[in-house]
């Protein structure tokens, strides 16, 4: 069993096409919405985890991009601007994944992307706004 986050880019002209709805329906995969902006006739965004075997997973993966979909794995899409972060700590309360870390012995703080599931809530609660999200 294998588990992956993924960004979802769904181009105008196939945000309207029931593509998720297919891809849970005919391959044998579990997955949990982790965000979603799907707009009638514009283009639509969906954050992703997807769960399964890895055979059926690439097979859903393979449809998907057959599809017209973009997919990028999560971790493309959130960063820490390194220029700009403090190591002030605030986001270690307020992420609800844990993916910042307090070295404790460098008083440094780690962001571990791999945890990040793109909530969006260290964006605002960054005071020199380090935390950037690009989809
Ligand atoms: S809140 Fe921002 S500045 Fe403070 S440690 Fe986290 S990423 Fe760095
Ligand atoms: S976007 Fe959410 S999950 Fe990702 S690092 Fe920031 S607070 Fe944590």
């Amino acid at each position: 069993m294998i588990s992956h986050k993924i960004v979802l880019h769904f181009p105008t002209r196939i945000v309207n096409k029931p593509i998720v709805s297919k891809l849970i329906r005919d391959y044998d995969l579990e997955f949990n919405i982790l965000k979603a902006q799907i707009i009638p006739d514009a283009e639509g965004l969906m954050v992703l985890e997807l769960k399964g075997k890895q055979e059926e997973y690439d097979r859903g993966i393979k449809y998907l991009k057959d599809s017209g979909v973009i997919i990028d794995a999560l971790s493309q899409n959130v960063l820490r601007n390194e220029q700009r972060c403090t190591h002030c700590g605030a986001c270690v309360t307020i992420c609800p994944t844990g993916a910042f870390e307090l070295n404790t012995t460098t008083r440094k703080i780690s962001f571990i992307d791999k945890k990040c599931i793109a909530c969006g809530l260290c964006l605002k609660g960054c005071p020199p706004r380090a935390m950037e999200v690009r989809f």
